[in-house]
């Protein structure tokens, strides 16, 4: 709970120098552009590009350390109809990427933060179409009891994983490297992770490189 509150702080904190690095960096190379070499803006370019990754990286933070700070209460969540929310949103990345979405019609209703767990599923669906090359990303969501909780699966057919690395994509800011050129700063996971370990669930996954992988989670009933 320190270490939340501490880089929830130092978070916030470190966000205010950096919009300024940013801002005076960008008017340099909108007002001062005649009067620079093109080293000059190569270099200040570099700094602002620096400056949204930077941002980018204390943002999840945020996420991260407001997961653990942030104890509402929990209320009887319908996973249907956090799903439904979810597809809404990504209904132009669904059509663009031409993917096929199977969910059990009858997702049950879960104890539990709504906006986290919404988060959860959402980062584990967009990740399923993001690590994938498939022309038709299929993203198939199910779930079962497991005596007092019940355990949701998440399924996709992109790049998969290799189970050496299993423990480590939890971990905040580990991307693969040959994962690199797809967009991410690699918190997602561990947001997920803590999402899941803060409603007293635990998540896993299986994976096969080149045919899939599968993410299980468990979450309280309602
Ligand atoms: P990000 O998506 O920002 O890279 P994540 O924490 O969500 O960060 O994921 C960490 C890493 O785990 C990813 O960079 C990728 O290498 C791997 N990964 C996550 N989900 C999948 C998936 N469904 N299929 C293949 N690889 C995945």
């Amino acid at each position: 709970r320190e270490l939340d509150d501490f880089t929830y702080v130092v978070s916030h904190d470190l966000k205010e120098p950096l919009i300024s690095i940013e801002g005076y960096s960008k008017i340099l190379l909108a007002d001062y552009r005649e009067v620079l070499h093109e080293d000059g803006h190569e270099l200040l370019t570099s700094i602002t590009h620096s400056c949204t990754r930077m941002k980018n990286l204390i943002n999840e933070l945020l996420a991260l350390s407001r997961v653990g700070r942030l104890r509402e209460s929990m209320t009887p969540v319908s996973t249907n109809g956090v799903i439904k929310e979810i597809l809404d949103d990504l209904e132009y990345t669904i059509k663009q990427r031409n993917v096929c979405v199977e969910r059990a019609d009858n997702l049950p209703t879960v104890l539990g933060n709504r906006v986290h767990l919404v988060v959860l599923f959402r980062n584990l669906i967009v990740n399923g179409i993001k690590f994938n090359k498939s022309d038709r990303p299929v993203i198939k969501i199910d779930w079962r009891e497991a005596d007092s909780m019940y355990r949701f699966s998440i399924s996709d057919n992109g790049i998969g994983i290799e189970p050496g690395y299993f423990d480590k994509i939890f971990v905040i800011f580990h991307r693969l490297r040959s994962d690199l050129r797809y967009d991410g700063t690699g918190a997602g996971l561990t947001i997920v992770k803590k999402i899941v370990e803060t409603h007293g669930g635990k998540i896993w996954l299986d994976s096969t490189i080149g045919k899939g992988t599968t993410f299980y989670f468990t979450l309280p009933k309602s």
